[in-house]
């Protein structure tokens, strides 16, 4: 059972929690507990140190956001004990989760289980902390903002247990983020894969990797509220849902958290996208939709988006490159935003990608550029029309509640 901040954001919400997992108890389940920080604790760890250092990384930092899970946690288990129900917190280094040693990206190399399973084996709870793990030399690291959903999915997977329950403030997956597109309805069902795209394109609802994690293993997941009783999106393997290929788009994903880069006037020469690309991988930048143009007169534009929290790394790589390779300049916007639609039934469905260019010119919405798969379409629009344009897809593909 995995509890996400709002879930756990002030003590009315820790006691609620403590009922679910009490609930749990009393049906004879014996639960393995994943928390994260309270609310927006790691938004304001992440001010604090920034107010002293402009971009603040490595061990310190990481040891520093680590703290909101450990207070989560050890608060839980201290409720759960008043409870009556034996109960233990344990850090994610004390679950014996190790990792590289990427600070603020690091990923779980392995886990050693010792430790929970000498607790289950003496009926006591264990609350771990989300989140974070330690690398070989036993500093403590931190998986990636969002991952404790991808604690939550390593340890079941780790301790074989066949069912992993995600606890969030909406009652699922839903067809389009509640929160922007009023009428997105909740998912009874959705497949891993279609899960994973949506979560790469920045849905925030669950990690990408615990994603990743949970179809490699095939773990039966659900995600549901922990502020009601509503049974949740099940997320399934691709032959569940047969029935449901039908409605070829399921969702509809924004994200306004991208910026734009482009190196202009490039010399148009073999190596020169790795000479570019290269740099930005090494620094762990995520590089999403890339478009170079055909060239005129030997000269290229290329063109990429980032995450915002990459944009300052990525920015500096490139102004060195282009300068390196002759370019004519740098130009980026941070006034971008990714709209996307997902669907597996997609790929065997032509003219999906028509309709949704259609739907966004009926609105008078630019399109800067695209990307597609067998199972998406993402467009780069104007931020300020995001909210137009997931609604007015949202609709075009029928998706409305
Ligand atoms: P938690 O703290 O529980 O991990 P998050 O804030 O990380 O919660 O994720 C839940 C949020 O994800 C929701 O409040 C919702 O606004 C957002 N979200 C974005 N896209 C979707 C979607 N398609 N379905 C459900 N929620 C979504
Ligand atoms: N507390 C961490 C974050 O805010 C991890 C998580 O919530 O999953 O990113
Ligand atoms: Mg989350």
């Amino acid at each position: 059972m995995k509890f996400g901040g709002s879930s756990l954001a002030s003590g009315e919400r820790l006691q609620a929690v403590t009922d679910l997992i009490v609930a749990a108890l009393d049906r004879g389940i014996q639960p393995v507990v994943a928390a994260s920080a309270m609310g927006d604790t790691t938004d304001a760890l992440v001010e604090l140190a920034r107010g002293l250092s402009p971009r603040p990384g490595g061990r310190d930092y990481d040891l520093l956001l680590s703290t909101g899970e450990v207070v989560s946690c050890a608060l839980l288990s201290i409720s759960l004990n008043e409870r009556g129900i034996p109960a233990q917190a344990v850090t994610g280094p004390g679950a014996g989760i190790v990792t590289d040693s990427r600070h603020g990206q690091a990923r779980i190399e392995h886990i050693d289980p010792r430790v929970l399973h000498q607790l289950l084996d003496r009926g006591i709870t264990p609350v771990v902390a989300g989140f974070q793990g330690a690398s070989a030399d036993g500093a403590v690291t931190t998986l990636g903002r969002g991952a404790s959903d991808t604690t939550a999915i390593a340890l079941a997977v780790t301790l074989g247990t066949d069912h992993c329950e995600i606890f969030t403030d909406v009652d699922g997956i839903y067809s389009a983020d509640p929160r922007l597109v009023p009428r997105a309805r909740k998912l009874e069902t959705i497949t891993y894969e279609e899960t994973l795209e949506m979560a790469s394109l920045g849905a925030r609802v669950m990690h990408p990797r615990s994603v990743e994690l949970a179809m490699r293993h095939k773990l039966r997941v659900t995600v549901r509220s922990s502020f009601n009783n509503q049974p949740g999106t099940e997320i399934v393997a691709r032959e569940a849902i047969d029935i449901e290929t039908g409605t070829r788009v399921r969702a509809v994903v924004d994200d306004d958290d991208v910026a734009r880069i482009t190196v202009e006037g490039v010399p148009d020469a073999p190596g020169l996208s790795h000479a570019l690309f290269e740099p930005l991988a090494e620094a762990g930048v995520n590089v999403d939709i890339i478009v170079q143009n055909l060239s005129h007169q030997g000269a290229t534009d290329i063109s990429f988006t980032t995450g915002l929290e990459d944009f300052d790394r990525a920015i500096e790589i490139v102004r060195a490159v282009a300068e390196r390779v002759g370019a004519a300049g740098v130009t980026w916007s941070d006034e971008v935003a990714k709209i996307s639609i997902v669907g597996i039934g997609m790929q065997s469905a032509p003219g999906v990608a028509a309709r949704m260019f259609g739907t966004l010119a009926a609105e008078g919405i630019n399109i800067t550029s695209i990307t597609t798969s067998e199972i998406l379409v993402t467009c780069l629009i104007d931020e300020d029309r995001l909210q137009e344009a997931a609604r007015a897809l949202h609709t075009a593909f029928e998706l409305d509640n």
